[in-house]
C-alpha cells in the first residue's frame, strides 16, 4: 500500500465546524500510543523509514514505512499487521532493535469521500490536522496529492503549510530543549 497524507497545524473548533459543512462522517475516536524502534544496523531518521508498535484499546499494530516519495507530501510505502504487543517487543529486542521515542495522542477520524481526516491532538505539540488517501500503486499518486490539497483548502490550508516534520521528530526535538 502506498500512504499518501499531509499534515497541517489546525485550529480543531474550526476544523470541525468545516467537516460538518462538507458532511464528512464521523469514523471514531481513539487513543494511540505509537513506540517507535531504532534498528541496530541503519539509522531510520537518516534513511527515513519507521518501524512502530501502535496500541490503541487492547490492540497492537506493527507499521513500517518507507522513505518519503516526494517533495510536498508524507507519500511513502506502508505495511500494517496486527501484532501481540509483547512478543513482538520481545522479538524486536532479541533483534538489537531498541526504543527511538514515544508519541502519544487522541485521534478523531473522518471520512470525506474517499479522504480520510485525522484530528490529532498530540501530547506535547497540540493540534494537528491530516488528511490521507491509501492507494494500491504509485500511478494513483499524483491525483490523490491533489485531490488532499484540494480538500485542505477547505480548512484554509495550502500546500505552503504542508509539515514534513513527524510527531515524533517533534517531541524528540522538543526533548532536547
Ligand atoms: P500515521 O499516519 O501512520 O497514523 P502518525 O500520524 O502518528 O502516523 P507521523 O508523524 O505521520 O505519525 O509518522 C510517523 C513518523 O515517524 C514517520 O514519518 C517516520 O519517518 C518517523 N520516524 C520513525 N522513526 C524515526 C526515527 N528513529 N527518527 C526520526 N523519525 C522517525
Ligand atoms: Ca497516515
Ligand atoms: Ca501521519
Amino acid at each position: 500500500m502506498i500512504e499518501i497524507e499531509v499534515k497541517v497545524k489546525a485550529d480543531h473548533s474550526k476544523a470541525h465546524h468545516v467537516l460538518k459543512k462538507i458532511g464528512a462522517v464521523k469514523l471514531g475516536v481513539e487513543s494511540q500510543s505509537d513506540v517507535y524502534f531504532a534498528a541496530p544496523y541503519r539509522d531510520f531518521a537518516k534513511t527515513d523509514e519507521a518501524l512502530r508498535i501502535r496500541s490503541l484499546n487492547d490492540q497492537a499494530v506493527l507499521t513500517y514505512k518507507g522513505p518519503k516519495l516526494d517533495g510536498i507530501s508524507k507519500t511513502r510505502e506502508e505495511f500494517e499487521t496486527s501484532v501481540d504487543e509483547e512478543t513482538t517487543i520481545q522479538i524486536l529486542h532479541a533483534l538489537g532493535f531498541s526504543e527511538a521515542g514515544v508519541v502519544r495522542k487522541k485521534r478523531e477520524v473522518f471520512r470525506a469521500g474517499e479522504i480520510t481526516v485525522c484530528l490529532d491532538i498530540v501530547e506535547r505539540l497540540g493540534e494537528f490536522l491530516e488528511v490521507e488517501i491509501v492507494a494500491d500503486s504509485e500511478k494513483e499518486l499524483e491525483s490523490s496529492r491533489a485531490k488532499l490539497f484540494e480538500l485542505l483548502k477547505q480548512f484554509g490550508a495550502e500546500e505552503k503549510d504542508s509539515i514534513r516534520t513527524s510527531y515524533l521528530e517533534m517531541v524528540l526535538e522538543k526533548n532536547k530543549g
